[in-house]
């Protein structure tokens, strides 16, 4: 007989299947009294809250329910993968309630980068998606770098009311809020708990504060358009970088060819010698070419010296992204997932290879 649960800390229906999403709970755990979902027991028992992946499509109308309330909403946000981690319409979703945007792990970004005009350019890319933040804080949640500023400004803009964070998987959410919970926390262990929700369906845990609000936190929304969406633990390993970006730097005449791994291609088709800097993983090879061999190289090499992937046919085919530099200003080519390559401020004709579905745009230079 098949019988239906839900989840007694969060009230979220309760699931056998997948681990990785909402409302999971072994098979051997639904014989318990109080059934709780595995974010739930984490929470209750390690103070820990994991990751969990929802329905990108579903999760947008669920955010909606935020315009409803009265609250301040943190966005936090990937410094690394910054279009990739943005809440696509973040801005319709959440009303007349305030943003504070959280600019996760700066400890990716060298030493020399001046963190004023990181935060303008912040400032200015959020506006330019929709919405204007009450502030930016940059800071490093694994590494614990401007925490104290974050919560100075949470506690700012606030001003006595409930708290919504909001973000894609792997922005550093859970690291956030962990660190959050064991910042407030302190002695009293007890601080942690899960309760339902009442009034919303946004399978939300609320986190209480002293002053009867609370810290809401939402599931994560997956985002399909990144590289790093479609790789195996192995090559994410490559590929997600794990300490401060060492950039590397080309100065390339034009018909030169650079391959990321074997994961994408920048030819530079014509312009002026320029340089052209990547910021990817310490860990990815990067090869330079010449254009006109690019094609029998890659044939001859995918998979083996231009990896990852270690087999290409994992991923879908490559296509062609052209890309005409201004001249105007520097710009970045954004390959999402995987980092971004700074270009030289001379106009050039580029064309950017990386697998289908993966977005490929420029910006104004974020460094
Ligand atoms: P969530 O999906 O948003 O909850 O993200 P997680 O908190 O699970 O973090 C995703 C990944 O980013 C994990 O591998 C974390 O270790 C890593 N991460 C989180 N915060 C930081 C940070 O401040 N710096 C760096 N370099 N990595 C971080």
């Amino acid at each position: 007989e098949e019988r239906e649960y839900v989840c007694h800390g969060c009230g979220v229906l309760i699931q056998t299947e997948d681990p990785g999403k909402l409302g999971y709970v072994p098979e051997s755990a639904l014989t318990r009294e109080e059934v709780l979902c595995q974010r739930c027991f984490r929470i209750r028992h390690y103070g820990d809250i994991g990751t969990v992946a929802q329905d990108p499509d579903l999760y947008l109308k669920k955010l909606s329910e935020i315009a409803d309330t009265n609250s301040l909403v943190v966005q936090i946000v990937d410094l690394f993968d910054f279009a990739g981690s943005w809440i696509p319409g973040i801005h319709r979703h959440i009303g007349n309630n305030p943003l504070l945007l959280l600019a996760n792990k700066i400890d990716l970004f060298p030493r020399s980068v001046k963190w004023g005009r990181l935060r303008e350019w912040l400032m200015e890319a959020a506006q330019g998606l929709g919405v204007t933040p009450v502030d930016v804080v940059l800071c490093s949640a694994a590494k614990g770098i401007n925490m104290d500023k974050a919560v100075q400004a949470i506690e700012k803009h606030r001003q006595g009311r409930d708290v919504y964070i909001v973000g894609t998987t792997n922005a550093g959410k859970s690291t956030f809020i962990n660190r959050l919970l064991r910042d407030l926390g302190g002695e009293e262990k007890d601080v942690i708990t899960t309760s339902p929700y009442p009034g919303t369906t946004l399978d939300a845990i609320r986190i209480p504060l002293d002053d009867g609000k609370a810290i809401v936190d939402t599931p994560g929304i997956v985002r399909k358009d990144r590289i790093s969406e479609w790789m195996s633990p192995n090559d994410l390993k490559v590929i997600v970088p794990s300490s401060t970006i060492h950039p590397k730097v080309y100065q390339l005449n034009d018909r030169q060819t650079l391959f990321l791994g074997g994961l994408a291609r920048l030819d530079f088709v014509s312009g002026p010698r320029q340089p052209f800097v990547c910021y990817v993983s310490n860990r990815l090879y990067v090869h330079r070419t010449k254009l006109d061999h690019a094609q029998v190289f890659q044939e001859k090499h995918h998979g083996e010296l231009l990896v990852p992937p270690d087999k290409p046919e994992t991923l879908p085919p490559w296509t062609k992204h052209v890309i005409h530099l201004s001249g105007k200003e520097k710009e970045d080519v954004v390959i999402t997932g995987l980092g971004w390559i700074s270009c030289g401020k001379e106009k050039a004709l580029l064309h950017v290879w990386a697998p289908e579905g993966i977005r490929v745009v420029t910006r104004p230079a974020m460094i």
